[in-house]
């Protein structure tokens, strides 16, 4: 299952990555890279009533907060509730993360991270941010297990 989120879903296409799902976001799109991204299969989530009725694979999402928002979705279509594929994925840009080498890490990381859960170390290549288990992560771990997943 991947996504598209339209504007004003940043939000949500952030929880989508964190959950696993490949989820493009971008500030604005243009009538013609929406459409390329449902021709890739991609279902289109959208607060634009409009957009809404023009694209093949579509959610309209008429909801404010994120929580809601993934009860629309999940009135829709089945969301995996498998916390293995949680925080596999960049938050911020969608790529897929890699393991690091230890070295690497360390100047990258807190030492109690470093020394405690080397193995738990993630990296994106892509935009180069390091992931690891933390306050924040367990804020949103917390967030949506609230929520029912
Ligand atoms: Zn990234």
């Amino acid at each position: 299952m991947l996504f598209v989120a339209d504007s004003m879903l940043g939000k949500l296409a952030r929880y989508l990555r964190i959950m696993g799902y490949d989820t493009i976001y971008q500030k604005s799109y243009s009538d013609q890279r929406l459409s390329e991204l449902a021709a890739e299969g991609r279902v289109l989530l959208t607060r634009s009533t409009v957009r809404a009725t023009e694209y093949p694979h579509v959610i309209f999402i008429d909801k404010d907060l994120v929580k809601d928002q993934l009860t629309v979705l999940g009135s829709n279509l089945r969301l995996s509730r498998d916390q293995q594929k949680w925080f596999t994925r960049c938050s911020i840009c969608n790529s897929p993360l890699s393991r690091v080498d230890r070295e690497g890490a360390q100047a990258h990381v807190p030492d109690y991270v470093f020394f405690r859960y080397p193995e738990r170390i993630q990296f994106c290549p892509v935009c180069e941010r390091y992931y690891w288990p933390g306050t924040h992560r367990e804020r949103m771990l917390a967030r949506l297990k609230d929520w029912g997943f």
